[in-house]
């Protein structure tokens, strides 16, 4: 059962505090995501939250590997690696796979029949329910796997059990030429709002200092602007590009 919020159109605002049940024990969600880190930023409360009321969740990393940054120099693959296995533990999630390692930056060197082909194989695999993929950002990896996943979610006569797809938005949506068209979805994270800070927290590589838009407190200023607009303490803000119920 969804709580339809009326005052504010095409927007759902669901669980906790307002009441509603948007994640059915059975449910099944793949999450996807471009680099190790995205997870946390963009939807970790979400996860926290869907493993905490019964769901299964799978993460798809679709690339991990080394880089360098002005701030850090060189950070290796093995660290990033590292740092996502100690965020999915913090997010509680055991199931995670990453598909194109060391194509960090290049995920659009991959053909995009190749990235479509891997995410229909896992969502057939679990026969997921729900799938979250992420909002396309000035980032090529972030509008590559966008687009293979917006493709992977095709409408198709077979998959009858999948029945949301949507869209996480992480801090570098404000940079993006792309608007992504759909409802608007606020899922209540405010039990979880800890633990998401605390998955990003496993990046130290990725995180930065306290007025950067990829810091923890930038994170928690996110979620409670996203909250406020959904009449909540803190929010993950989605949009949703089908759902079937
Ligand atoms: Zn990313």
């Amino acid at each position: 059962m969804v709580d339809k919020d009326l005052d504010d159109e095409q927007s759902l605002v669901v669980g906790g505090k307002r009441g509603g049940r948007f994640f059915n024990t059975d449910d099944r969600l793949l999450v996807i995501v471009p680099h190790s880190d995205d997870e946390a930023f963009g939807c970790g409360g979400m996860i926290a939250r869907a493993l905490a009321e019964g769901c299964r969740v799978k993460v798809l990393l679709a690339t991990v590997g080394q880089v360098e940054f002005y701030h850090k120099g060189v950070v290796t693959e093995e660290t990033r690696v590292d740092e996502f296995k100690r965020s999915m533990k913090t997010l509680g999630v055991t199931e995670y796979d990453i598909l194109f390692p060391g194509k960090e930056s290049f995920l659009d060197t991959i053909p995009q029949k190749e990235m479509i082909k891997a995410f229909d194989d896992q969502m057939e695999y679990m026969k997921s329910t729900m799938v979250f993929i992420p909002y396309p950002s000035a980032h090529q990896d972030h509008r590559a796997v966008f687009e293979a996943g917006f493709a992977a979610c095709r409408p198709s006569a077979d998959m009858t059990y999948r029945r949301v797809v949507a869209v996480y938005e992480y801090p570098y949506v404000v940079h993006a030429w792309q608007e992504v068209h759909g409802g608007g979805l606020y899922i209540d994270i405010e039990d979880y709002i800890d633990r998401k800070i605390e998955a990003l927290k496993c990046h130290e590589s990725q995180i930065r200092r306290e007025n950067h838009l990829f810091s923890p407190e930038t994170l928690r200023m996110w979620a409670e602007m996203r909250g406020r607009e959904g009449g909540l303490k803190y929010a993950e803000y989605f949009r949703i590009l089908r759902m079937v119920v």
